[in-house]
């Protein structure tokens, strides 16, 4: 480890310290005054507050969505109209990318060149629905009989939007996007942990022509703001991305309403690495996949499956790299990885980092990394951490750490490797690293994940399906998945010639 080498926390100079609720237009803060507080990871010290949204708050941002949704001109503008909003959305996070970065670093922990990355993603992410919602053609065909139908796609309505913290700019992009693209208007609850970047959305938005109420974001935590959401009557429609045992409860209550729902959840994804890999490229692209975004990455690689034949080998290898990653300040440039995003994830993760000492062998990390600056001392570190020898009956080995802790565990053959891959709950991404390409098909027919990487870390087109299987999601979303998701798609059958009616009554 080697700490990187700013001096004094940078604070960025537009940083807001109270954070509202932004509905109809207008910043307000809650009817009944609640607030929270908003912590910086690095200091650990409260830098905003932000208001607290309760039912009332809810229903005021729902009301205002509605009515833009029911009298206003979004879900009625031609789809290249809306397109050219959504173009300037693009431009104005493509030339504001470096401010958001810093202050989405500032507000999450993420090294800067990350989220630098991050805030680029969220900027293609509008130009890609854009394009989308332009190049959509909906269907109308002949069928026998002379008929016609075609195919109306309606915007659904009032779409919630519920977001997490790992990356909270991008991810909100991710759904923002399509559901603006497609006609919908929107009430965004995002982390209570990271409020910010969802603020900034909203001057963006006002700044590219959205009309007011198209866009409402309602802050405040889970239990209270987003379960008024969820449940409210008027939203017909649930976009969440979170952690399993919240998408449960979240499922739970949607079905009282019978809402449409989309997924995104946990994952304890496995990157198999066969003996004739690359091992070179498998090593680099497992680190990355594991310690970039702070290990807080929900297709993060943290389970590597090794073959026997190269396992010493590449454990050797892989703790050397890991244990000279640079962790520290992250608003220099050098740091890979930055703080955890909160003191309560950072515990979680330290009491993983505990429990794996006694399931695995430790080979780098365990703890927080030492030698950090005095200025930094309060922040929420974490060293990459590797064990070995993990059994597959490991708590490390199941459950879902969500920082920068990996496990590498052996396997004999290509049978033992998928049982192994398959072995928990979760399945949402999988890494399958080996010169045979046979044998790498094969793996991706079984492997239980909605998504499958051969010789490659997580590079995506945005056309192709987003989401995983078991206990990591429900619903894909990317391309025109997402436009489905947020369009409801009316038949409308049209006859050209008298058909024959069965006759009733009147004989
Ligand atoms: P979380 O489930 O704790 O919270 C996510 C969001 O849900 C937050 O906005 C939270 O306030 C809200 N929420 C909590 N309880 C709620 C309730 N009862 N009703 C309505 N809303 C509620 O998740 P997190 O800790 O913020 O994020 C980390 C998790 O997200 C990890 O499990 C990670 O794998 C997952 N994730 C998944 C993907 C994916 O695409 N599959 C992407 C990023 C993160």
């Amino acid at each position: 480890m080697i700490e990187s080498s700013t001096q004094a926390h940078y604070v960025p100079a537009d940083l807001p310290t109270s954070l509202r609720h932004f509905i109809g237009g207008e910043f307000v803060d809650s009817l009944g005054g609640e607030t929270f507080d908003v912590l910086d990871p690095v200091s650990n010290q409260t830098y905003a507050t932000a208001a607290a949204g309760q039912q009332a708050d809810v229903d005021l941002a729902v009301a205002a969505a509605k009515h833009a949704f029911d009298t206003g001109p979004w879900p009625r503008m031609l789809p290249r109209v809306r397109a050219r909003v959504l173009h300037r959305i693009a431009d104005a996070v493509e030339e504001q990318d470096t401010r958001l970065a810093e202050l989405e670093t500032f507000d999450t922990g993420l090294p800067i060149t990350q989220a630098l990355g991050q805030a680029q993603r969220a900027s293609e992410n509008f130009r890609f629905f854009a394009d989308l919602i332009v190049a959509q053609a909906d269907d109308t065909y002949k069928v026998p009989g002379k008929q016609i139908n075609y195919v109306n796609r309606k915007p659904v309505g009032v779409a919630g939007l519920i977001t997490p913290w790992n990356t909270p700019f991008m991810l909100e992009s991710w759904k923002l996007a399509p559901a603006l693209a497609s006609g919908c208007t929107v009430v965004l609850k995002p982390a209570e942990f990271t409020p910010l970047s969802a603020s900034l959305w909203a001057e963006i938005f006002a700044a590219a022509g959205v009309p007011d109420g198209v866009f409402n974001l309602v802050n405040g935590l889970g239990e209270e703001a987003g379960d008024a959401l969820v449940k409210h009557p008027d939203v017909p429609l649930i976009s969440f991305t979170g952690e399993t045992t919240t998408g449960q409860t979240i499922y739970r209550n949607c079905a009282a309403h019978l809402k449409g729902m989309s997924m995104e959840l946990g994952g304890k994804s496995p990157a198999v690495v066969f003996a004739d890999a690359d091992l070179d490229a498998a090593i680099d692209s497992t680190l990355f996949g594991v310690f970039s975004l702070n290990g807080e990455r929900c297709t993060a690689s943290s389970r590597i499956l090794v073959e026997r034949s190269i396992y010493d080998e590449f454990c050797a290898r892989y703790a050397a790299r890991a244990a000279s990653i640079v962790v520290g300040d992250p608003h220099d440039p050098t740091t890979e990885v930055g703080a955890l995003v909160h003191p309560e994830h950072y515990a979680k993760v330290m009491s993983y980092v505990e429990i794996g000492k006694t399931e695995g062998r430790l080979l780098a990390g365990g703890g927080r990394p030492a030698g950090l600056p005095e200025w930094l001392a309060q922040g929420n570190y974490v060293s990459p951490t590797v064990f070995a020898n993990v059994a597959p009956t490991a708590r490390i080995f199941q459950e879902e750490i969500f920082g920068p802790v990996v496990t590498i565990t052996p396997f004999e053959t290509d049978a033992e490797a998928l049982t192994l891959a398959n072995g928990v709950k979760y399945g949402l991404a999988a890494y399958i690293w080996t010169t045979d390409l046979v044998r790498a098909h094969n793996f991706a027919q079984s492997v239980d994940a909605g998504m499958v990487w051969l010789n490659s870390h997580n590079v995506r087109d945005l056309r192709t399906p987003f989401g995983g299987v078991k206990a990591s999601g429900l619903g894909h979303e990317g391309g025109y998945r997402s436009i489905d998701f947020y369009t409801d798609s009316q038949a409308v059958h049209i006859t050209l010639a008298p058909v024959h009616t069965p006759r009733f009554g009147g004989k």
